[in-house]
């Protein structure tokens, strides 16, 4: 009757198997249901030893992951913070928490990730931390990046949101910066529901993020305070869907790097599109598949994404440049722009299988 009915392929979709569900399940009917309870370590250490920290501190998602991470170093509203223009909004948002000024810098055109040229010449006086993002997968250039803040002096957050399991030379994101802030979205490589993750080398950061994410109290003296803290703990049941997911992640990013390749064996002869880049040296995580439609405006790139949506695939807009938001300084950008408004990422969910690819792909290249 309503032959139009489909189901739409979804972007994202979790990876969802008994263990998930065993842990979940045990993690509730202990009745630890808030953030005590085994699962928390157990998640905490797992995912240090992923990464390749010698610690990691949970939190209630990644945003607030990027805020502590702020607090914990000590930034004020007297400084500044160097973001890339083409990032997800939480990134600019946690500097904007602290009151302090996001200063947004160019992308790289393969990577997507921060310019460490542009980096440069942004820092000031006032600069004080650099928040890089491995954007949709793929690591921005820490060795460059460390280097200039090492030159001057700055902090370095790594943004790995979207990045888990992603290296450099070997080495595996988050190891690289003071801090490393993961997420743990629904959409995310592997997700706790909300949840976020800190990875660090430095004790004493260690000890200040877990004390501020506990609403700073005294660990002596039990309700007693002495500076303003959060409650941003994960609990023990996001943890416990979290432990689960992190004992299957080598599947889970095989099968992103597996997504990926379906797309680029269907699309790599396709002229008008330009998909994810991998540096040498380098693993992306391949988080999302990013098609770059080449000579495509804006209009047209939306009216692609509609055209998708009737046949039953569900596609996403690259980010919007952070600088064309209205709370944030008006900064023009070339790559960042360029790229924004050409980008869309196709499905990629832990479900899909190759036919699906083969079709999103055929029907892709009818509509191009
Ligand atoms: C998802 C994401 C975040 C925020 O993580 P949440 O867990 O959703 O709060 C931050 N930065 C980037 C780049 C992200 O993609």
């Amino acid at each position: 009757m309503e032959k139009n009915v489909k189901k739409i392929i979804a972007i994202s979709e979790p990876s969802i198997t008994q263990k998930e569900i065993d842990y979940v399940t045990d993690a509730v009917t202990s009745g630890w249901v808030s953030s005590l309870g085994k699962y928390i370590n157990l998640f905490e250490e797992g995912f240090a030893n992923y990464c390749g920290t010698k610690y990691a501190v949970s939190t209630s998602n990644g945003t607030t992951g990027l805020h502590l991470s702020l607090v914990a170093l000590g930034i004020t509203a007297q400084d500044e913070v160097i973001v890339p223009d083409l990032t997800f909004i939480a990134t600019a948002n946690a500097v904007k928490y602290i009151g302090a000024k996001v200063v947004v810098v160019d992308i790289d055109e393969d990577t997507l990730c921060m310019n460490p040229i542009a980096l440069e010449a942004a820092i000031t006086d006032r600069t004080k931390a650099i928040i890089p993002v491995h954007l949709y997968g793929h690591p921005a250039d820490m060795i460059e990046i460390n280097r200039i803040a090492e030159k001057y002096h700055l902090f370095v957050i790594e943004d790995a949101a979207e990045a888990h399991g992603a290296e450099i030379n070997g080495r595996r994101v988050g190891s690289f910066g003071d801090l490393g802030v993961f997420s743990f979205y629904g959409n995310k490589i592997m997700t706790s529901g909300e949840g976020g993750m800190i990875t660090t080398n430095d004790i004493n950061l260690y000890e200040r993020l877990k004390y501020l994410r506990d609403h700073a109290m005294s660990m002596e003296k039990r309700y007693w305070h002495t500076e303003i803290g959060y409650n941003y703990r994960m609990t023990n049941l996001q943890a416990a869907l979290g432990l689960a997911q992190l004992e299957r992640i080598d599947e889970l990013t095989l099968k992103k790097r597996e997504i990926f390749n379906w797309y680029y064996e269907n699309l790599k002869d396709t002229p008008q599109v330009k998909l994810n880049f991998e540096k040498k040296n380098v693993k992306n995580a391949f988080w999302l598949p990013c098609i770059e439609l080449l000579g495509y405006s804006e209009k047209n790139r939306d009216l692609l994404l509609v055209n998708l949506k009737e046949i039953g695939i569900d596609g996403r807009p690259y980010f919007y440049p952070i600088s064309d938001m209205p709370m944030f300084e008006d900064v023009e950008t070339k790559i960042a722009h360029l790229v924004s408004h050409r980008g869309i990422s196709l499905p990629s969910h832990f479900n899909l299988d190759k036919n699906n690819v083969d079709f999103i792909c055929s029907e892709l290249k009818k509509l191009l």
